[in-house]
């Protein structure tokens, strides 16, 4: 990927290679606040990185017309550790109980740190400590300010018979690729906002930087 932010390439506006529903298990989950549902787990085949990337079936997934879908992007320290440093626990959280109301599913995308891996990104969190915002230390590495990219996502939805979709995201990236991909994005939906003293930096450089839709307190 590009490391602009945007426009998005015109290279990428193709249909992606065909992938495949690998296997399907149930998924009992219990988070640490009490609340459980359980979920099916799909894994898949001919994906374009060749990265274990997971689709989660929550809810009525089958019955929708339009399937409410989130992009997760991984964030080991945020959704395993409940890391404060951004907001990704409890966007992961918030994601698969509001789709479970409505049916349809969480992608979960192995491309930790905006695509930059993990130790890139906690090299990139030791800048922040020393001033700069979560893109300008992503660009002090070398790398981009994110490299995303939800090819194997439009795959994976390709492969559940999925055309168009709710999309529950802030991030006019993720609307803007999926769209060029040949998804048809129906709605943007918001996400909840989880500001706190630790992650308020970081939320205000995605608003101001790429546009994400969260409406922040002044
Ligand atoms: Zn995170």
């Amino acid at each position: 990927m590009s490391a602009d932010a945007s426009p998005v390439p015109a290279a990428v506006s193709a249909v992606p290679p065909a992938a495949a529903v690998r296997t399907k298990v149930r998924v009992p989950l219990r988070f640490s606040d009490g609340w459980e549902t359980t979920v099916d787990v799909f894994t898949f085949t001919g994906l374009a990185d060749g990265k274990e990337h997971l689709a989660l079936g929550i809810g009525d997934y089958e019955g929708v017309a339009v399937p409410l879908v989130r992009p997760h992007s991984e964030c080991l320290t945020g959704d395993v550790f409940g890391s404060q440093r951004c907001d990704c626990g409890p966007q992961l959280r918030e994601a698969l109980e509001r789709i479970g109301e409505r049916g349809g599913y969480l992608l979960y995308l192995r491309q930790e740190g905006r695509g930059i891996g993990l130790y890139a990104k906690l090299d990139a969190y030791a800048l922040q400590d020393d001033g700069l915002d979560t893109y300008e230390a992503n660009r002090a590495l070398g790398r981009g300010e994110d490299e995303r990219d939800y090819t194997a996502a439009a795959q994976m939805l390709n492969a559940l018979g999925v055309a168009a979709i709710r999309l529950l995201s802030d991030n006019p990236d993720k609307a803007r690729q999926l769209a060029q991909l040949g998804t048809q994005v129906a709605e943007r939906v918001p996400t909840g906002v989880h500001i706190s003293d630790a992650n308020v930096r970081y939320l205000r450089a995605k608003v101001e930087h790429t546009g994400h839709t969260l409406a922040l307190p002044a």
